[in-house]
């Protein structure tokens, strides 16, 4: 063999963890009629995002310190531009992140059924994971905690609202359990589904504050995952530091200048959480009808309980995915006993309604 791979590399493995919907629409040779398996904002973004990522200079590299997007970031959440690092969606920043912080050995801990991302680069940088379960649906922060001192831990991954539940922590309790963890441990507070959660949810935190980094994201509410733009904000060393690592020619002029139109245009936004709140509702109606029940989302998608064990709710999920809607579902007993259907259109639910029970009697007959 003429190249090596590290060992580290190496003893990574190959299978891929992500697999997309199109991977399945290529395997089963038709598309899908509803897309309601990755949470995206199927509402889609501002109009003024899409009409700033059409007029950019694409042929040119972008600013690579991301210098207008950071400080409208910076304005809109009232802290420092040094306080925000700018990176291709959360799932970029959290590789880099983790590239600053974990070496060899080095423990992490998150919860057992959470952003499996975030686990992909901790095993790609060589740290050790320890997983707590969840405990009545939502990740047990005083259990992370506990774990984190118990192991040593250098990260402690939390998402509020988390995925795949959609429940979610009081700001406060975050806070208080920031007390809890070691000195010499950071809180990656992934913040994905924030704009879609009650204020409540939201920690009020010393910017800062070295014990935290808060990820959030233009993918979710502001409807822009195809073009991959999220942000770190923590205190300013730490932030700085993701310029001896990251990408920084990895966001394109488009992906800045729609990031930069969607963050001004709040009142699509508000539009658009008022369709994902009306969504929610109405999937969980759905549920009900076929005599599931959903459980209350903080987010834009709904667990929806089966009822049963995984094996029927991976059934249904699968029964849905035959007749065109792509849904997914917690990985974990006792989670996996529910199918995760992300918010959509009057369309796609109106095909969710009719297909539904067809599933139901299908899985529950075979
Ligand atoms: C969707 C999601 C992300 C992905 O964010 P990107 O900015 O698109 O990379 C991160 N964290 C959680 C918990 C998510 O559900």
């Amino acid at each position: 063999m003429a190249y090596r791979l590290t060992e580290l590399a190496e003893s990574l493995p190959s299978t891929v963890p992500f697999v997309g919907p199109e991977a399945q629409e290529r395997l089963a040779g038709r598309v899908f009629k509803a897309r309601l398996g990755a949470n995206e904002n199927v509402f889609g973004a501002s109009p003024k995002a899409l009409a700033a990522l059409a007029e950019a200079d694409h042929w040119a590299y972008a600013d690579p310190e991301s210098h207008d997007l950071r400080a409208a970031l910076a304005r809109h959440l009232g802290v420092g531009a040094e306080n925000i690092v700018v990176g291709e969606g959360i799932d970029g920043l959290l590789g880099y992140l983790v590239r600053l912080i974990i070496g060899p050995g080095d423990a992490v801990v998150t919860s057992d059924g959470a952003y499996p991302t975030f686990n992909y680069h901790v095993a790609g940088y060589g740290g050790v994971l320890h997983k707590v379960p969840f405990a009545q649906d939502r990740e047990d922060l005083p259990g992370l905690c506990e774990k984190a001192r118990e192991v040593g831990a250098k990260l402690v991954y939390l998402a509020n609202p988390d995925n795949p539940m959609g429940t979610w922590w009081r700001g406060e309790e975050i806070v208080e359990a920031l007390s809890r963890l070691p000195d010499t441990c950071l809180l990656v507070l992934d913040e994905a589904y924030i704009e879609c959660a009650p204020d409540a949810a939201r920690a009020v935190i010393d910017i800062e504050d070295p014990r935290v980094i808060r990820m959030r994201t233009f993918s979710k509410a502001y409807g822009l995952a195809g073009a991959r733009v999220g942000y770190g904000i923590g205190p300013a060393g730490l932030i700085e530091a993701f310029d001896k690592v990251r990408n920084h020619f990895g966001l394109g002029r488009g992906a800045q200048a729609a990031a930069l139109a969607a963050l001004e245009d709040q009142a699509h936004l508000d539009h658009v959480l008022a369709q994902i709140r009306r969504a929610r509702a109405e999937i969980g109606e759905i549920a009900g009808a076929n005599g599931l029940r959903a459980l209350a989302s903080a987010t834009n998608f709904v667990a929806v309980d089966c009822g049963r064990d995984g094996a029927f709710a991976t059934a249904v999920m699968k029964g849905l995915i035959e007749r065109g809607i792509f849904v997914r579902m917690p990985g974990p007993a006792p989670q996996n006993r529910c199918i995760r259907i992300s918010c959509g259109r009057d369309a796609d639910l109106d095909l969710l309604r009719v297909v539904l029970p067809e599933v139901l009697a299908d899985v529950k007959f075979s």
